[in-house]
């Protein structure tokens, strides 16, 4: 892993700095550039604008590891609180949230409860959950999750990494679900004995995993496929894939960050791609951000503008 991207995601799991770094005005400057504010409402204002120029959303309030119950419960609420929301404005706009958000370090019946709670308020709204997958400690934990939520709800999704060696497996064990998937390289730092560190491995096996969903895909109600990448020739190879399957573009989602690649997010809409874009917000977006500072270190530079910018 090169140096820059290791010390980023080192630092997106340091405690000393999540606690210091969010308070420095240049740093919440610095992260404007990804996120359109800090509450639910900034997020609904952003997916509005998006869905004038053509393009559904995703929400994820952005938290992780919480310490208690309690948290649990407000999080639970928020979410539900969201789809409310998503449902008043009547956007076509899913939710994503992260296992350990919802107690998953605390207490697995916790999570799976609130996890049913908000499935089975989004089916009521005609909506759809998925689940963000995690560092690989939670990998079987989040897919037992999946396979628990699924028994009862057809409208939950799950997230799986192209980086992870056990994918292939992982993959070929849930195509029986028909289940929905995002598909997603891996954003978090990992051992190479369960991760391809070389990124020519992560983008062979995406291409590989693409193929494998789309060839699988039978158009059962309320499957999705989602192809979570900034990578245009990845996308536009899988689309030629797809084609040659017989499958069109629209058939499956192209998946996007809020504020990264935007030209080619509405490029790849007017050329008939079904474009989604994912929209985080919440205040605690320290190891969030450091994390897509990681994909791209030049993003640091950005940083260091914001650090003189007046
Ligand atoms: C909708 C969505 C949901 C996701 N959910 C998860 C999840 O649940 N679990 C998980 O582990 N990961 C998740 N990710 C992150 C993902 O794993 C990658 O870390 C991230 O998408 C960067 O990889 P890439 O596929 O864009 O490809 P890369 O090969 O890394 O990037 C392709 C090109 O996109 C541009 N790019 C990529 N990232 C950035 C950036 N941060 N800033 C500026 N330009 C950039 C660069 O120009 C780069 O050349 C998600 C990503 C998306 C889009």
């Amino acid at each position: 892993m090169r140096p820059m991207r290791a010390a980023l995601l080192w630092a997106s799991t340091n405690p000393w700095l999540a606690n210091r770094l969010p308070r420095h005005a240049f740093a919440r400057r610095a992260v404007t550039r990804f996120m359109p504010g800090e509450t639910l409402e900034h997020a609904l204002t952003a997916a509005l604008r998006l869905r004038d120029q053509g393009i559904p959303t995703i929400l994820t309030q952005l938290g992780e590891n919480v310490a208690d119950a309690a948290a649990v419960g407000a999080v639970t609420d928020h979410y539900s609180h969201a789809l409310d929301r998503i449902g008043a404005e009547g956007l076509d706009c899913y939710l994503s949230v992260k296992p350990t958000h919802l107690g998953l370090d605390l207490d697995y019946d916790l999570c799976l409860s609130s996890l049913e709670q908000l499935t089975g308020a989004a089916a009521a709204h005609r909506n759809l959950v998925w689940l963000d997958m995690e560092s690989s400690t939670y990998t079987d934990a989040t897919i037992r999750l999946f396979r628990s939520l699924r028994a009862n709800y057809r409208n939950a999704g799950i997230c799986l990494q192209a980086n992870m060696r056990r994918t292939a497996d992982d993959l070929a064990s849930l195509l029986p679900l028909a289940p929905t998937v995002r598909l997603v390289k891996g954003a978090y730092a990992e051992a190479p004995a369960v991760a391809f560190a070389d990124k020519g491995d992560v983008d062979a096996a995406y291409f590989s995993h693409a193929e494998t969903l789309l060839r699988s895909a039978n158009g059962a109600t309320h499957q999705v496929i989602g192809f979570a990448t900034h990578d245009g020739p990845l996308i536009r190879r899988i689309a030629t894939a797809a084609e040659a399957l017989g499958r069109r573009r629209n058939s499956f989602e192209v998946q996007m960050l809020y504020g990264i690649r935007s030209r080619e997010q509405l490029q790849l809409a007017r050329e008939g791609f079904r474009v989604r874009v994912l929209i985080s917000y919440g205040e605690y977006w320290f190891p969030w951000y450091m994390r897509r500072l990681a994909e791209r270190p030049a993003n640091v530079w950005f940083v260091a503008r914001s650090l003189v910018a007046r």
